[in-house]
């Protein structure tokens, strides 16, 4: 074998030596950041070292320091596990090397990009001429859509911000839900709207917008507007009532954003389309492939209604580049990138349709028998309406709440996550992964029991 294959071979058996641990390893890492600084730190070495004995060097010194995600108890934020498909596809990308911006450059990647966009685009049941841009992840397509829709609303409202900039534009009005994500204020931040001027809209007790809240709102303003909705709050798994909500926000001819990082998905499945009804009459969707369809870091897509206005924010100039149709490059901020559509089309192609609903009930399912074993433990009360993936809890105080959660990371058999929810501390579990099974939830709920009793 030459240097190159030994060095692959070495990738691939320490590649499933980690994920055949993965039923029985600690969640949480054992070794703190400054122990893994230690690790890998030290002076850049003089001289070279064979690729094979660098993977064998780095796989022996990052295990302690890495996290079960990929395993069926890591229950911490929202978190994707990796499913097989996508995970050796994954691996093909980075062997074929494509910079995947443009077809006529790489026509299999871009292709297989396309078609992932179109069946994501179908299974959801968003309009099939949709632009789909694939971006890093959610927070990059929250600002991929929020700045198409800045570009348009200003557009329309007679200015064209690409010739004349942002400083004297009208004021645009940036509606957001209370319980919005954290990554629309940081898109918002980067797109040069303040914390000040958002429009923040009352939310119920699920986080879901208040309808007469909104239609308060936009009565008491004017000029260019966006309005932000949310499918799958991060501690409730809540979804907004879109069919209510966005026919206001269109009387008052604005442009409708949804932020459906995981919960964009619910829409794939039968038993749980209901949460998402409506979702289909918004201009934008920000969504993961890396969270809900399981395919690995880094993968969300910016999906726009009208390509041409993805077009109008992102096209880029230089006579270098060669234009063909709809390119990757054209509907995103960005040029020279992986080709990430690769293992959400493995993913998608493996699963099929039915085993894409067979993984969204499965995941809903999970967190409906995890609320159940944990409303059977002493003193635990769940706190949200288990509608689709996330459950949260708490035991009766902060102080109780906050060293269960310690105790749980230290343990080791599950990962959960704690989060405040309307001033309460709270331990959040969401269940994101298809490697989950009802062993880990028994497995969990146990743990949890015996940590919760002393
Ligand atoms: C995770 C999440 C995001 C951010 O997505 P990243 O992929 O982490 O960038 C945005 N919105 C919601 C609702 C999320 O759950």
């Amino acid at each position: 074998m030459d240097e190159r294959e030994r060095a692959l071979d070495a990738a691939h058996r320490s590649a499933n030596e980690f994920l055949v641990t993965l039923a029985d390893r600690p969640v949480w890492p054992r070794a703190s950041l400054e122990e893994m600084l230690d690790a890998f730190g030290g002076e850049l070495p003089e001289h070279g070292t064979d690729p094979a004995a660098v993977i064998a060097e780095i796989s022996e010194r990052a295990d302690p320091g890495l996290v079960a995600i990929p395993g069926g108890r890591f229950f911490g934020f929202v978190i994707g596990a990796t499913h097989p498909a996508a995970l050796a596809a994954d691996w093909l990308v980075s062997a074929w090397d494509q910079n995947a911006g443009s077809s006529k450059l790489t026509p299999a990647t871009v292709a297989m990009e396309r078609v992932a966009g179109q069946w994501m685009l179908e299974v959801l049941g968003l309009p099939s001429s949709a632009s789909v841009g694939f971006v890093t992840g959610g927070q990059l397509a929250n600002f991929t859509c929020l700045s198409t829709a800045r570009n348009a609303v200003l557009m329309r409202a007679g200015w064209d911000l690409a010739e004349r900039g942002l400083r004297a534009a009208p004021p645009l009005r940036f509606v957001v839900g209370a319980d919005r994500h954290g990554s629309i204020d940081r898109a918002a931040r980067f797109l040069g709207i303040g914390r000040a001027e958002m429009i923040v809209v009352d939310s119920d007790d699920q986080g879901r917008m208040r309808a007469e809240a909104l239609e308060r709102a936009l009565h008491e303003s004017a000029g260019p507007l966006i309005v932000c909705l949310q499918a799958g709050e991060v501690h409730t798994g809540a979804f907004d009532d879109f069919s209510t909500l966005i026919p206001i926000a269109r009387q008052h001819d604005a442009w409708v954003h949804i932020d459906g990082a995981f919960g964009l998905w619910a829409a794939a499945s039968p038993s749980l389309r209901h949460l998402t009804n409506g979702i289909d009459q918004a201009d934008s969707w920000a969504t993961d492939a890396h969270k809900t369809l399981n395919v690995p870091y880094d993968c969300g897509m910016a999906i726009v209604r009208v390509p041409a206005d993805s077009i109008a924010a992102f096209r880029t100039g230089g006579d270098y580049l060669i234009y063909s149709g709809l390119d990757p490059w054209d509907v995103t901020p960005e040029l020279s990138r992986r080709a990430r559509g690769v293992p959400a089309w493995a993913a998608m192609r493996s699963l099929g349709r039915t085993g894409i609903i067979a993984l969204l009930d499965r995941l809903h399912q999970n967190a409906v028998a995890m609320a159940a074993g944990l409303r059977s433990v002493d003193g635990i009360e769940v706190l949200n309406d288990v509608d689709y993936t996330q459950v949260m809890f708490r035991l009766d105080t902060d102080d109780a709440t906050r060293a269960l959660g310690e105790a749980i990371l230290a343990d080791g058999t599950a990962a959960v996550t704690g989060a405040q929810w309307r001033g309460l501390a709270t331990l959040r579990c969401s269940m994101s992964s298809w490697a989950t099974t009802s062993d880990d939830i028994d497995r969990t709920v146990a743990a949890i029991r015996r940590l919760a009793a002393v």
